[in-house]
């Protein structure tokens, strides 16, 4: 990159970046959390009564986590999308039990929590905890693919992922790390103010004298996307259930559905139904991994993995096949299946494969 995004962002931010909105000037990572989700799929005039209104009910996590779903259901009603309410509320509850209260300050664990994406855990983790972590909404996506002029479909998972890879390139350089949250704020100011869908107003942006698509005028053709697809999110459990001899628990997939046919770790629709499966006397040995997110055709994924250190008599109430670790090849596995037992053959269980 000849150019040097991050500076000029950053010093655009501080001169001419937004600074009255109520969820600015603040390093709560529950506030930012808060208004991040709120944002997702609203505009900024509509959350800022919304925000308000939560914050008014539930000052802090804790108060959220304890509410009921249904007082929260009832507060959201208006903002659409009840998906995120049903998240955050989850979400709440996981912060106050695993984390005790604190939100937990990289984006890799942040993204373990229900309804946080990588973007959305990225611009927590940047603009609370200083990491040094890309974001990638659609307004960063639109700046960027300008600036750079990056013209690879985005319908496309490994396009995407370069995108990510380039975004992450960019970002301010480590010993700047101070400069994370006026990065990331300007980069979503640049996109919400400057660099508009439409008409973008490039005789006030600070990348102009730089930007791609500026200099030949091929604004509108960023970014590329072909495919129009609906798609959907969804995310999923998947019990790593293991015995000490590094045999793994599978179930073969129902078809239709996800990963029909093939073999895989037990899948649940929710973390309670997984503990559920587990039974409360193995609860205390379950891992975290980190979430992964896989996109299929049609919807995204989000693997919330739980790795367990089992034997087959406690596993002996669920349907499914012990396999041992040089049958693995052999079986028919979902992509991220196989990699999750690949990238797992030299952690030997207890070591947090998310660190
Ligand atoms: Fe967007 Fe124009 Fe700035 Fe390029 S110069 S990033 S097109 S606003």
């Amino acid at each position: 990159m000849a150019f040097d995004l991050a500076h000029s962002v950053v010093r655009w931010q501080l001169s001419h970046g937004r600074h009255h909105l109520p969820w600015q000037n603040t390093r709560d990572p529950y506030r930012v959390w808060l208004s991040e989700i709120m944002l997702q799929q609203t505009q900024v005039v509509t959350v800022l009564d919304y925000y308000q209104r939560f914050l008014d009910s539930f000052p802090n996590v804790a108060t959220l986590a304890s509410a009921s779903l249904d007082d929260v259901l009832a507060l959201w009603s208006g903002l659409g999308y009840y998906s995120r309410a049903r998240n955050l509320h989850a979400c709440a509850v996981q912060v106050a039990q695993r984390y005790d209260g604190q939100f937990p300050a990289t984006a890799l664990a942040l993204q373990s929590l229900p309804g946080i994406g990588r973007s959305t855990a990225g611009a927590i983790a940047a603009l609370c905890f200083h990491e040094r972590v890309a974001i990638l909404d659609g307004n960063v996506k639109r700046v960027l693919t300008r600036a750079i002029g990056f013209d690879a479909d985005l319908a496309v998972a490994r396009n995407e992922k370069a995108l990510w890879d380039k975004a992450t390139e960019m970002l301010p350089q480590s010993g700047l790390a101070r400069s994370m949250p006026a990065y990331t704020q300007g980069m979503m100011d640049l996109g919400a103010t400057v660099c508009l869908p439409k008409k973008p107003l490039c005789e006030r942006c600070p990348l102009a004298q730089n930007c791609v698509a500026f200099l030949h005028g091929s604004a509108a053709s960023y970014p590329v996307k072909t495919r129009k697809l609906k798609r959907t999110a969804q995310s999923l459990w998947l019990l790593w259930a293991e015995d000490k001899n590094r045999a793994v628990f599978l179930q073969k997939r129902p078809v239709p559905g996800v990963w029909a046919g093939l073999f895989c770790f037990a899948l649940f629709d929710s973390r309670a139904e997984l503990e559920s499966a587990v039974g409360s006397h193995q609860l205390d040995r379950l891992q975290d991994i980190a979430t992964v997110k896989h996109v299929l055709t049609h919807k995204d994924l989000y693997l919330h993995t739980v790795r367990l250190l089992t034997s087959a008599k406690q596993m002996a109430s669920q349907d499914g096949q012990w396999f041992a670790e040089d049958q693995w090849p052999e079986l028919g596995l979902p992509a991220p299946i196989r990699k999750m037992l690949g990238a797992g053959t030299s952690a030997p269980l207890g070591r947090d494969l998310a660190a």
